[in-house]
């Protein structure tokens, strides 16, 4: 079994749904060339609670995700570290707040979307192949050498406008993703935050909203019934 395989067998017997491993040579202040993208998938159970507001048990249950993918950063950092490399550990709420208005160490996107799993939408999260927004993502930096998935540069909204339409905030600005493209050309994290703030304070400190990841069809295409 090669370490890729290692890797994947190890975070998949621990929870995750996916797993992404990309080249990020260039893209990271630690001089790592390779990246291993976690991926935790969000119940549909519980987002498909989410209407024109979150629910408390979306705000328990983005921590409780976010735990488990600390927990599999670790597992998988180890593994690698135990293989002979170096890991270093991006944890998946190292960023403040749900839509990262203060940049982490590195930003998950960045890994994800190199990995080939899926693209950045109009909503400016990432959109996994086949679990949509639905999902959250931690990532380990290393000089393992893996072998690495085919890049996606281009967003695949298409016409659909969902996201755009049920943001109150009109936080994003309904703009197609290419990669390389900056942030706030796609989507303004402050207006996003200061909408979640003054009114979700009551729900999940102001740090969740969840409306357009719930709207998203990208997310329900293979949604538990
Ligand atoms: S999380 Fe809520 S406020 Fe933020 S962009 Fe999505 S819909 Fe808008
Ligand atoms: S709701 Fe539509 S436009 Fe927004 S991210 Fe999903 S597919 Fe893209």
């Amino acid at each position: 079994m090669n370490l890729n395989d290692k890797i994947t067998s190890l975070a998949k017997t621990f929870g995750a749904a996916d797993i992404g491993f990309s080249d990020v040579e260039g893209l990271n202040d630690y001089g790592y060339k390779y990246a291993v993208s976690i991926f935790v998938r969000l119940l549909d159970g519980v987002v498909d609670e989410i209407t024109d507001k979150p629910t408390y048990e979306y705000y328990s249950h983005y921590k409780s995700v976010n735990t488990l993918i600390n927990d599999l950063t670790l597992r998988v950092a180890t593994l690698i570290e135990d293989s002979g490399y170096k890991a270093l550990t991006v944890s998946s709420s190292q960023s403040v707040g749900e839509r990262e208005e203060y940049r982490g160490m590195f930003p998950h996107k960045t890994a994800a979307t190199r990995s080939g799993r899926g693209y950045i939408g109009k909503s400016g999260l990432f959109v996994h192949d086949d679990f949509g927004p639905r999902l959250r993502i931690g990532t380990v930096l290393t000089n393992a050498p893996l072998i690495v998935g085919i890049p996606k540069t281009e967003s695949e909204c298409g016409e659909c406008n969902l996201c755009v339409r049920n943001c109150s905030a009109s936080a994003q600005t309904g703009k197609n993703w290419y990669a390389g493209m900056e942030r706030n050309d796609l989507y303004d994290p402050r207006a996003c935050s200061e909408f979640m703030k003054n009114y979700f304070s009551h729900i999940g400190n102001g740090f969740v909203c969840g409306i357009c990841m719930q709207v998203c069809p990208k997310g329900k295409k293979n949604k538990r019934l």
